[in-house]
């Protein structure tokens, strides 16, 4: 264990915070951040196999969290159990978390703060996001890209050895474009992310996929769409007074049945467009 780096981190409270100390012990780290020689270096002193019935990851430490152990569900890809022990380490470094959790499925996808248990849920989350993507590495390679596609999302899912989702959540939150990204299973809306300023989607957890969409029809396994340029009134949500924009979506097919669906809405050309409503509609009454 490093002990000064421990130290330093009892004062953090927040993912940001830990991150922040954290990264400082680490100045070159690579895309592929070095998880268990860090762990143990902030006191994890093992990893082993959870068998519980529902749940994915686990930590068990003392009471005081000066050490810990994670558990992993036995049959995680590598890519998954990566960021489950990211998560689980959120859970034994911030210090309001308690030190015996297990956590779902569900609990890994959290991300509201609607009670306590969401809240920290979507916290370890966080952590686990923002160590395995480190946000200036992350953001450099999403703007060395060039202009948004779901084909990267696979690149940097390799690049950082992460899943697919646990890249498209990062970069929905970190591209500066308007988008969003749905993952579904059977045409069926598992959760969604959007950046800030996209407008709200017409589509909840557990609805079926727009008829309409283009990731409704799209089989191809393993294969990335071309954009297609989609009317807004498919997904989004109407707004009194407000312009559908068009929006283009793209698809990805995973396995088994589960997909990944990015929307983007070109702002600049929105705003252009607007623009140009507003002078037709300001001269029309003087040119009749
Ligand atoms: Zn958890």
């Amino acid at each position: 264990m490093n002990v000064d780096l421990r130290m330093d981190l009892a004062d953090c409270g927040s993912p940001e915070r830990l991150l922040q100390v954290l990264f400082g012990y680490y100045p070159d780290i690579s895309r592929r951040v070095p998880l268990e020689a860090i762990a143990s270096d902030v006191g994890i002193i093992g990893f082993t196999t959870l068998e519980v019935e529902g749940f994915i990851g686990g930590l068990t430490a003392d009471p005081d969290k000066n050490q810990g152990i994670i558990l992993t569900k036995d049959g995680l890809s590598n890519k998954r159990k990566r960021f489950t022990i990211g998560h689980e380490l959120g859970h034994f470094l911030i210090p309001t978390h308690n030190y015996q959790r297990q956590c779902s499925k569900q609990d890994l996808e959290e991300n509201s703060r609607t009670s306590t248990y969401k809240r920290q849920e979507s916290e370890a989350n966080r952590f686990s996001a923002g160590l395995l993507m480190p946000k200036p590495l992350f953001i450099a390679d999403i703007d060395s890209l060039g202009s948004i596609d779901a084909g990267h999302i696979r690149q940097l899912s390799d690049l950082y050895d992460v899943s697919m989702e646990a890249v498209a959540n990062r970069y929905v939150d970190l591209s500066p474009e308007t988008c969003a990204v749905i993952f579904s299973y059977q045409d069926v809306v598992r959760y969604s992310r959007t950046s800030k300023d996209f407008p709200p989607l017409d589509i909840r957890n557990g609805s079926q996929l727009p008829l309409a969409s283009l990731t409704r029809r799209y089989r191809s396994t393993g294969g990335t769409s071309q954009w297609v340029s989609q009317h807004g009134g498919i997904w989004l949500l109407p707004q009194y007074n407000v312009r559908f924009p068009t929006v283009l979506e793209q698809a990805v097919c995973q396995s088994n049945g589960f997909k990944v669906t990015l929307l983007y809405i070109d702002q600049e050309g929105e705003d252009q467009e607007n623009e140009s409503r507003e002078l037709v509609a300001r001269w029309t009454p003087y040119l009749r």
